[in-house]
């Protein structure tokens, strides 16, 4: 067999071609520099990017025609593709679906609430953590995506909110929560970038509140300590489900890995290094997890700790025998964690109907 030339670059195997939002500021302007423009135009393209949540090139009229279409092209691909959306809660709650340029399919959740404007973002497409209860994770992991691919998906939010597309007129987006498709710990340097990118100041970022962004893992340990010395302070949720090993192992597998007191500890390592209260995400399974003495030793652990509970009632996925907890008991559960002093709220959950809430999230066309 002859081998044949290299004559142009081999196609990042999977990921999409290099976006604006996939660089830091600086990279930007090193960027627009080898494309023979000065790197003032990289400021320029961030802030129509992020500043003015613009990404068709022809509409950068401070860009020179001709600019325009050069790193247009270079900096700013499409990547995105909206398939559809669906809405619920009287349109205050919309999922939508976004194939990827290689045709892969992921979806994002925008929640419109009295007080805030939360978009639930994908980290993956699917997801290798195989939690028994969630949709996600019965397909597997497909693809980590691109820091870009990430940030894209809160641009989307943020332009839709702002031109008044939702019930109630135009907003500003307020909270991003990493609780879509995929385990963000496990698409490390993305996640982290992606993270950089929504909390910098305009124009190199959207500028967020740090606390206003939820990171949600499962407790992948290592990757939990190294984010504690990123220096980010943004809220972190941990996805515990079971307070003792033996269940654990079960509903969130890695457990096996990484135990309850290793994750815990990993996460206490997370609060003294930010100062931020983690919170700890508990799906409410009938009949599984949610008796009364599994209630008195989450407290028991947490006692102490800077966390609170969350407490999602199950999201029944298709195919699955598991359902929410009663209403009776998931009260008796909220006053067994009470009574140790730990914080608990009961999270009120958007989108059922559309397949749209915690853990529904599967993307089939
Ligand atoms: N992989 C990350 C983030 C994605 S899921 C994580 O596990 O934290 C976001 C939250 O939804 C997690 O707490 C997850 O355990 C929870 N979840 C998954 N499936 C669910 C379901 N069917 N009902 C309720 N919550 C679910």
């Amino acid at each position: 067999m002859t081998s044949l030339p290299l004559v142009f670059d081999a196609p990042r195997r999977g990921l999409p071609p290099r976006h604006l939002a996939d660089l830091s500021q600086p990279e930007r302007r090193a960027a627009v520099t080898d494309l023979g423009e000065p790197a003032f135009r990289a400021d320029q393209l961030s802030r129509q990017y992020f500043g003015r949540l613009e990404n068709r090139p022809e509409r950068m009229t401070d860009l020179p025609a001709a600019v325009r279409e050069r790193l247009g092209e270079a900096l700013l691909p499409p990547l995105l593709t909206e398939l559809r959306h669906v809405e619920t809660d009287r349109g205050s709650t919309r999922k939508t679906l976004w194939r990827l340029h290689d045709g892969t399919l992921v979806e994002s959740v925008l929640m419109r609430y009295s007080d805030r404007l939360t978009v639930c973002v994908s980290s993956q497409a699917g997801c290798g953590m195989a939690c028994p209860f969630c949709a996600t994770g019965q397909g597997g992991l497909r693809r980590n995506l691109s820091t870009a691919e990430i940030v894209e998906q809160v641009v989307a939010a943020a332009r839709t909110a702002a031109t008044g597309e939702l019930p109630g007129g135009p907003a500003r987006l307020s909270n991003v929560v990493f609780m879509g498709m995929g385990e963000p710990l496990a698409n490390y340097n993305r996640v982290v970038a992606a993270l950089h990118r929504l909390v910098d100041r305009a124009p190199a970022g959207l500028g967020l509140a740090q606390r206003s962004i939820t990171l949600s893992t499962v407790g992948l340990v290592p990757a939990l300590h190294r984010l504690a010395g990123e220096g980010l302070q943004v809220t972190l949720a941990v996805s515990l489900h079971a307070p003792d090993d033996e269940l654990r192992d079960t509903l969130v597998p890695v457990n096996t890995r990484w135990p309850v007191h290793e994750v815990l500890a990993a996460a206490d390592d997370y609060a003294a290094r930010t100062g931020r209260r983690y919170s700890i995400e508990y799906a409410m399974i009938r009949d599984v997890n949610d008796q009364p003495w599994r209630a008195d030793l989450l407290g028991r652990l947490l006692s102490g700790r800077l966390a609170h509970v969350n407490l999602i009632p199950l999201n029944p996925t298709p195919g699955s025998a598991w359902d929410a907890s009663p209403k009776p008991v998931e009260d008796r559960f909220v006053a067994g964690i009470a009574a140790h002093g730990v914080p608990v709220t009961v999270r009120d959950t958007r989108g059922r109907e559309i397949d749209g809430a915690c853990g529904q999230l599967a993307a089939i066309g």
